[in-house]
């Protein structure tokens, strides 16, 4: 590829060529440095990923500074116009993207291909409620001025999102942003560029100025330092580990740059003795497994009322042994491999930690084939508290079972954690549904089911698991600011 190629179409098959894009311009690997991308189903290697150096950052800045300018002086249905056209071409190109989200992340392509209608959603919603930007008119109490309220952009925005949700998780914040008014430079995580630069493509392809983003890998840690001493970057959204949102949560107060950070969570799930629970334990092992349990919201502290324990724990030791583990792109396949050989790793650690404290394992427990990083879907029961897997999120397929007498019990043991994401309930009862909801630390709390957000709801954690919220009207709100007016 050439150092500078204007983002054509690649190969429906083939591994594209991984570039940065820089105000428009596709900067090709030639005299960079360089990263692997790695297939964790088979180990291979997929292609070579250009790190962003310094001047790359500098002109991300530049272009950004100017991007904003450019869009949030663009008419509104023109930006409206080519919100909704990223989602078109995301939809006409879902087969290409959803086959590189399997790749480069492993999940089976079903489970992909949602991922690519879920994104094109996103694009649709910060559209559609980019249109509903209303200020407010107070009333005045001098006769002669009028006073009114209005949101306007933040400013330039930058970007940074993990591989777990590949496509959702930038479009998730570039559609945010651009909704808003704002422009915004996206480092998407190292692991998944191409899926990135899928989207890329879709927001130059829709006529989106190549001022407006800038999407750049490399060094994570340089490349935060650098956008985050600019007085240009005015807002940091961030999706990923604790650690690094803190870290980049006290960087961004130095210059009082406004955040959303949406961190780890360890999602409770209690299940009392008056619900169906062969169905339940179904929809569990299905929702636990998803995407092989890399998701922030994956269920996976399960606390099981006394009557129904056993009952329930052998129906997902079931439904977790029909599982059919294998590479993405196998029509069979229902749960991939883990992202990464450090993920496999930890799981085993907690595996062997929590049998060591007591835990029964009733399905799973073990790596498998010889290549790729793969792990059996693993349900433990009796799990302690104080066991690794119970404090530390375990991003990954295994489900902890322990069980509790009282409603009071659960909800404490629940909130025991300093995270708090998303949380399950399941009841037919609604008395104990309603102390759940008024009671349980968490972000998200799905009731009776396993969804837990939709493009147009917010997104957000309680204490250590973030700030503010993605999604939603909050969601484009997070990247507005108010505007005060009085006019004589
Ligand atoms: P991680 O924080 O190590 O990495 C996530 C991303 O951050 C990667 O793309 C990485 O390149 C980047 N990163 C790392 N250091 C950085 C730095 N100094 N500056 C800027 N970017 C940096 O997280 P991980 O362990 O790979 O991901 C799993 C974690 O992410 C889990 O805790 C999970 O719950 C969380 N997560 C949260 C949400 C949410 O919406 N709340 C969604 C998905 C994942």
């Amino acid at each position: 590829m050439s150092e500078a190629n204007n983002g054509s179409i690649r190969d429906y098959d083939a591994y594209p060529e991984l570039s940065l894009c820089i105000a428009g311009e596709w900067l090709s690997a030639v005299g960079r440095r360089t990263g692997i991308v790695y297939n964790p189903a088979t180990g291979e290697s997929l292609g070579e990923f250009p790190f962003a150096g310094e001047a790359d950052i500098e002109s991300a800045i530049k272009a950004v500074a100017q991007g904003f300018s450019d869009w949030s002086s663009e008419s509104l249905m023109t930006r409206y116009d080519m919100l909704h056209r990223v989602a078109t071409l995301l939809l006409e190109r879902s087969e290409r993207i959803a086959r590189l989200i399997t790749l480069e992340l492993g999940k089976p392509l079903q489970e992909s291909q949602q991922e690519v209608v879920t994104a094109a959603g996103m694009f649709r919603w910060a559209a559609e409620e980019s249109r509903r930007n209303y200020g407010r008119t107070i009333p005045s109490r001098d006769n002669n001025i009028r006073a009114s309220v209005e949101r306007v952009p933040v400013g330039p925005v930058a970007g940074f999102s993990g591989w777990n949700a590949p496509l959702i998780t930038p479009a998730r914040k570039i559609s945010g942003a651009l909704g808003a008014g704002c422009s915004i430079v996206m480092k998407p995580a190292e692991k998944t560029p191409a899926v990135a630069q899928a989207l890329m493509e879709c927001i130059l392809d829709a006529g989106i100025p190549g001022t407006v983003v800038s999407m750049v890998v490399g060094d994570p840690a340089a490349i935060s330092r650098k956008l985050l001493s600019s007085p240009v970057i005015r807002l940091v959204t961030f999706t990923g580990s604790i650690e690094v949102g803190k870290l980049l949560t006290a960087h961004a107060a130095q210059s009082m740059k406004r955040t959303v950070m949406e961190l780890g969570g360890h999602a409770p799930v209690i299940v009392f003795d008056d619900v169906d629970v062969q169905a339940v334990a179904l929809a569990a092992a299905a929702a636990k497994f998803r995407n092989a349990g890399q998701i922030c919201t994956s269920p996976t502290r399960f606390f099981i009322q006394e009557g129904i324990y056993d009952e329930f724990v052998a129906a997902f030791a079931k439904a977790a042994e029909a599982i059919i583990v294998g590479n993405g792109l196998d029509g069979d396949t229902t749960m991939g491999p883990l992202a990464t050989e450090a993920g496999v790793k930890r799981i085993t650690e907690m595996v062997d930690d929590a049998m060591n404290r007591g835990a029964k394992l009733v399905a799973g427990g073990e790596r498998l084939f010889s290549s790729g990083n793969f792990f059996a879907p693993t349900v433990l029961s009796d799990v302690t508290d104080d066991s690794l897997a119970m404090i530390e999120e375990p991003f990954g397929p295994l489900a902890l079972c322990t069980r509790f007498l009282e409603c009071e019990e659960a909800i404490r043991r629940a909130n025991q954690l300093e995270v708090g994401l998303a949380g399950y309930a399941f009841t037919n009862d609604s008395r104990r549904a309603n102390q759940v909801r008024r009671q349980l630390e968490v972000g998200t709390l799905a009731i009776n089911h396993f969804t837990a957000s939709w493009p147009e709801t917010p997104f957000g954690g309680y204490k250590d698991s973030g700030l503010g919220a993605e999604g939603g009207v909050e969601g484009l709100q997070a990247f507005q600011q108010l505007r005060f007016i009085s006019e004589k």
